[in-house]
């Protein structure tokens, strides 16, 4: 490690996709800057495995294509074309209902129901259910609307079953969080405003979607052909020379006369102008603690997810399953230990060879101190019960996040607002990180970069 000083330097602390976006944008302006991050490798929770000639992602996997940022930022490491989508011609996403995989009725868009007769013919909810989503077309504005968590909203719009097997399902996959805690006006934004507007979020989202015709088409989802890690191995090799690089995990800020003092976990310390925190709020909360008591209390306010992938590797013959869908979400009510599982080589190409099968598995924290060999074996068990998959899996990689998921919990728009306040009060200092505006990687990407923005 080498820990020197250079004064006139920023320094980025955390080399997740957010710290390396902030970095790439200091780069760009030809300013002095340091990246200090715990781990020996860049990227943070984008990792990519090559196993078997299969493309395995120990973290996310594809990104939002609808938010520009890291389209940009992919464009400018001149990795364009190795952008793919999703196979959207493929997609079906299973939930499990009863012990059985049901396919999403065609029309949602999340949990919104926009299409009737799909909806009205599935056997993935009751016709309680059912009739309360057509009625839902004419439900008014609610005056005022208080803060709501996401079970709240889609009950009150769609009722219980609703968001036992739609909106738990596919947040858990994004969040991994319950949506009795999660803020609705911190994760389904959008949905809040179409409410405000149209009463009905049916109503909301076919006039959107109705507006949006004629706008760029192609995959909700892209990533690269070689994964997301591609992108992280670019960024690595376009800061080399342009950004010094500190492998050490920093444990507090201090104000000097001219900037900041940073101090190592070795004991280490650099002095430089400017800091940008781009660790997670917890870390960011210890590394502040001392500077800024107020702001180290809000940032540990924001709880952060365990969660795990465990991808297992077959040959294609020996699966007997057709994979004829994206893969499926089982919901909590269901109580199964795996929490979702992607058909890797159907949701994308380039992935997966011909010849071999990748089941990617979610599963919470609750599970994250047990051994493979148990995990793998519950999974399994999992498998052949949902799939019929009894073939022993060729390869497996399983992948701990401990703490990587920030919860946007009720009061999460109000405690950033303050961490926002706290912070600026520091000249010199700003924050990026998925607990901010957004947990993606186009968002974080933005923190990142906006950052960059706040102090130059
Ligand atoms: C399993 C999983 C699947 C996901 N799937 C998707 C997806 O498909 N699409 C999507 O858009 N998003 C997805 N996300 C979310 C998204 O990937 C993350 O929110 C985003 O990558 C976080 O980036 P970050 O830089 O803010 O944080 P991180 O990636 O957590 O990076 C923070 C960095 O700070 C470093 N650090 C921490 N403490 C210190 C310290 N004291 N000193 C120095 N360095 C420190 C850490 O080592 C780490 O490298 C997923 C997340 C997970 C965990």
């Amino acid at each position: 490690m080498s820990a020197t000083s250079g004064p006139n330097r920023t320094a980025i602390i955390g080399g997740g996709i957010s710290g390396l976006a902030a970095a790439w944008e200091l780069a760009k302006a030809g300013q002095p800057a340091v990246l200090i991050e715990k781990d020996p490798a860049l990227g943070g929770v984008i990792r990519t495995n090559v196993v078997h000639d299969c493309v395995i992602e120990a973290g996310p996997d594809s990104f939002l294509a609808a938010k520009p940022a890291a389209l940009e930022l992919i464009r400018e490491m001149g990795l364009e074309s190795e952008v793919i989508g999703s196979n959207d011609h493929l997609r079906v996403t299973y939930i499990l209902k009863v012990g059985r995989l049901i396919p999403m009725p065609d029309g949602l868009m999340m949990m919104i129901p926009t299409k009737l007769l799909p909806m009205a013919l599935s056997p993935l909810l009751g016709w309680g259910t059912k009739i309360k989503m057509g009625l839902e077309y004419f439900a008014s504005s609610p005056p005022n609307a208080p803060e709501r968590s996401v079970a709240q909203l889609v009950r009150e719009h769609y009722g219980q079953e609703a968001v036992d097997y739609l909106a738990e399902p596919l947040l858990s996959g994004v969040y991994g969080g319950d949506p009795e805690t999660l803020s609705a006006n911190a994760v389904l934004g959008q949905f809040i405003e179409l409410e405000k507007k149209y009463g009905s979020l049916t109503k909301g989202t076919l006039v959107m979607r109705a507006q949006r015709k004629g706008g760029p088409a192609g995959s909700l989802f892209k990533t690269l052909k070689g994964g997301l890690g591609q992108l992280i191995e670019a960024l690595t090799q376009k800061l080399e020379g342009k950004v010094d690089r500190v492998t050490g995990s920093v444990v507090s800020l201090a104000r000097t006369a001219a900037g900041w003092q940073i101090t190592l976990a070795d004991g280490a310390s650099l002095d430089v102008a400017k800091v940008i925190l781009a660790a997670p709020a917890g870390p960011a909360s210890q590394i502040v603690a001392s500077l800024d008591p107020a702001l180290a209390a809000q940032l540990a306010a924001i709880p952060y997810n365990s969660s795990m992938t465990i991808a297992l590797g077959y040959d294609r013959q020996t699966l007997g399953h057709p994979l004829n869908g994206f893969g499926f979400l089982i919901p909590k009510v269901e109580r199964r230990k795996l929490v979702a599982c992607t058909w890797v080589g159907t949701k994308f190409n380039h992935r997966v060879p011909a010849d071999k099968a990748v089941l990617r598995c979610f599963l919470g924290g609750a599970h994250i101190d047990e051994p493979d060999e148990v995990l793998i074996a519950a999974i399994r068990a999992e498998l052949k019960d949902l799939m019929g998959v009894t073939a022993a899996p060729a390869f497996h990689t399983v992948q701990r996040w401990r703490n990587a998921m920030a919860q946007y919990t009720l009061g999460h728009q109000d405690r950033v607002k303050q961490i926002r306040a706290l912070a600026a009060k520091h000249s010199g200092f700003a924050l990026a990180g998925n607990f901010l505006e957004g947990i993606g990687i186009p968002d974080c990407i933005r923190t990142g970069q906006a950052a960059v923005k706040q102090l130059h």
